[in-house]
């Protein structure tokens, strides 16, 4: 693919942030908000996130499940997510710094890309939620239905036929594959095992600290730096671009912290 038809190369960026959404940019996951509170419950969706990790069902299989449960209207789905789903305190600084640097932020997400974008909206504004890509699952009305405003109204589509519903590393391959001299540093922020499969395709990972997407780095033997919260992101990021370190020191760094139990 040439840089032509990657919606992120446009500005011929030296950098670009690709990004998960739900726990990494939000404090909550908002599926699994939607789930536990106006859809078949938290004890249901905790039985099929361990059925997931144990590899007894898919990902794909467990999240149609999920979302199979929520029967509202759609318009009352996004609005009960924005009166609810809170935004790390320190993305919107993050977000105004990339923007300003030419550092595009690219969001992948397992999420519906209706609601991911009007969670962007309400949090971080109409006019930089419009600078932010989102590729992800999405979504449709049953037949017949408005899906808007019908009970029992829409069903989710996925994005592509992986396990995953969304495979990540569809998306970061073509960026990743670009010849050497076109080819931006790629960053990665994820915190589940969803993001496994675009930490591989990436330059620096930044982990979530305490999160599942920690302890498969390790075994997988995949270097990361951590984080907590959006403020350490952006110091790193800064420093990168700065040249004051690099991503490979970075990432080894992220590997020493968790060897002396800090992650
Ligand atoms: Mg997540």
């Amino acid at each position: 693919m040439s840089t032509s038809e990657l919606p992120a190369m446009k500005s011929s960026p030296k950098f670009i942030f690709f990004t998960d959404f739900d726990g990494t940019i939000t404090l909550q996951d908002s599926n699994d908000f939607m789930t536990d509170n106006i859809g078949y419950g938290q004890e249901k969706r905790k039985q099929g996130n361990k059925d997931t990790l144990t590899g007894a069902v898919t990902f794909r299989e467990s999240f149609k499940g999920m979302m199979e449960s929520v029967t509202r209207p759609y318009k009352e789905c996004i609005q009960y997510l924005v009166d609810n789903i809170k935004l790390d305190p320190f993305f919107d600084e993050f977000l105004k710094y990339a923007l300003a640097n030419n550092i595009p932020v690219v969001v992948l997400t397992s999420g519906m890309e209706p609601i991911v974008e009007a969670l962007l909206e309400a949090l971080v504004g109409a006019e930089n939620a419009s600078k932010i890509q989102v590729v992800g699952n999405n979504v449709k009305a049953k037949d017949g239905r408005d899906m808007m405003n019908d009970e029992d109204g829409w069903e989710l589509t996925f994005h592509d036929d992986s396990d995953f519903g969304h495979d990540k590393s569809l998306t970061l391959r073509p960026y990743a594959q670009l010849p050497e001299d076109k080819r931006p540093t790629m960053f990665y922020a994820g915190d589940g095992v969803s993001d496994l499969s675009a930490a591989r395709e990436t330059d620096l990972l930044f982990a979530k600290k305490g999160h599942d997407l920690v302890s498969y780095c390790v075994k997988e033997e995949i270097p990361f730096t951590l984080f907590e919260t959006w403020e350490s992101i952006l110091g790193k990021v800064k420093e990168i671009v700065a040249g004051e370190t690099t991503v490979k020191e970075a990432a080894e760094e992220g590997v020493k912290q968790f060897k002396a139990g800090n992650a």
